[in-house]
């Protein structure tokens, strides 16, 4: 198979994607168990019987709800193994029982209205990606529940490319990994991997967004905690003596910066301070903050300004004292993948060959992929064509899943060409 071959495609994808889609996976971040809901493992287990049948003999449901597969090499050429990955959970924020989907076929623009509750209303003007969508078939929800595109787009695509690529054995590809992950949405989906076990050597997370995106670039985060130590009196001899940690602890979050360095105020590049947690008592306070920016020294910067501000409202209460501790959350991958270029390079020409032009663009958050790659397997992220995830309004297009599928395809065979 060269460059210049087309290679022609079936329309399995749909099919597969609404199979998935559904099955409750909703994960429970109050649960300690893995996976945190069983019922993630109803999914696990389909997907485990799909590619057994397919013909992967070492597919398998493994005890934490992780799903591996194997593609064999079918290539005489030393192909790094690359592997393909999503998640199988939905998120927590939004009900994930009872999936009902519609296709509204042959999309010519306009709003959405959701046919269970006439209430939601997937705007045109609130979704522009809607724009790119003209004559496409596009799956939502009756208004009830999440769709669980998130990450459902991307697992029907790796299935439905895996089942391509057995099918076709004259193209020729290295060894490819599938890996299906529960828990992502609450921060746990890689606690369980055996990378060992998986034996790639870089990965993909089909998890984005537009069609022809991928994402190189994460925040990096780090947690803070500032314990405040105030004077406690009684209330009513408290005159020049009470010096009230609550009333401190406040006085910080109110000095945080209101027109910059907040969620609400940044976008693109830019990071921010973000207060997540207050309690506290006349004595005592604790303050927790999230810090989120896309480099180090951003990370610092701000940092530094939140110690300034802690310092500062301590002067107004001299008999007062406060500890601030600092703790990576993680880093963003880019420091990681950077150093393998071929892993962007490829997955860039794979999306010109599937008929798109390649964005590179970055996550204001944390992936899968930005902890796998600092665990040792570098692993951007590639779009699966899903919309406004998280909620009721949730979209994906047939076409734009069709054309992920075309781009995994692809990735197989540049890793081979170039091998
Ligand atoms: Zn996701």
């Amino acid at each position: 198979m060269t460059v210049s071959s087309p290679v022609s495609f079936t329309h399995t994808v749909t099919e597969r994607f609404l199979r998935y889609v559904v099955i409750d996976t909703q994960s429970d971040p109050a649960s300690p168990t893995c996976p945190s809901t069983e019922k993630q493992k109803d999914l696990g287990r389909l997907l485990a019987r799909e590619l057994q049948a397919m013909g992967l003999s070492d597919a398998h449901l493994d005890e934490h709800g992780y799903v591996y597969a194997t593609i064999p090499s079918n290539s005489a050429k030393h192909v790094p193994v690359i592997c393909f990955c999503s998640h199988m959970d939905t998120s927590p924020d939004c009900a994930g029982a009872n999936v009902k989907p519609q296709i509204v076929r042959d999309y010519r623009g306009g709003d959405i209205v959701l046919p269970a509750d006439p209430s939601q209303i997937i705007r045109f003007v609130d979704h522009p990606a809607l724009a790119d969508q003209t004559g496409n078939d596009i799956i939502t929800t009756d208004g009830t529940t999440l769709l669980g595109a998130d990450n459902k787009a991307g697992i029907a695509e790796i299935m439905d490319a895996a089942q391509f690529l057995l099918a076709h054995p004259e193209i020729k590809h290295g060894a490819i990994k599938i890996l299906f992950t529960p828990d992502e949405e609450i921060g746990r989906g890689v606690d369980k991997v055996d990378l060992k076990k998986l034996g790639a050597d870089f990965a993909y997370t089909i998890d984005g967004e537009t069609a022809g995106n991928i994402e190189d670039e994460t925040f990096s985060a780090d947690g803070v905690t500032i314990a405040i130590e105030g004077v406690s009196t009684h209330p009513g001899f408290a005159k020049g003596k009470m010096e009230h940690a609550i009333k401190i602890a406040a006085a910080i979050v109110d000095r945080l910066p209101k027109d910059t360095c907040s969620p609400e105020t940044t976008e693109g590049r830019q990071g921010f301070l973000h207060p997540i947690g207050i309690s506290g008592t006349l004595e005592t306070a604790t303050l927790g903050l999230i810090v989120r920016d896309f480099t180090d020294a951003g990370l610092q910067e701000k940092e530094v300004l939140l110690e300034n501000i802690v310092k500062a409202v301590m002067r107004d209460f001299p008999r007062s004292t406060y500890r601030m501790e600092i703790k990576q959350q993680y880093r963003n991958m880019k420091q990681v993948i950077d150093r393998h270029p071929q892993i962007i390079d490829n997955a860039m020409e794979a999306i010109r060959r599937a008929g798109l032009t390649p964005a590179k663009t970055s996550i204001r958050g944390g992936t899968d992929g930005s902890r796998l790659s600092f665990m040792g397997l570098p692993c951007p992220n590639i779009f699966a064509g899903e919309h406004a995830f998280h909620s009721r309004l949730e979209w994906v297009s047939v076409q734009d899943m069709e054309k992920a599928v075309q781009t995994i395809v692809h990735l197989a065979m540049v890793w081979e060409e170039r091998a």
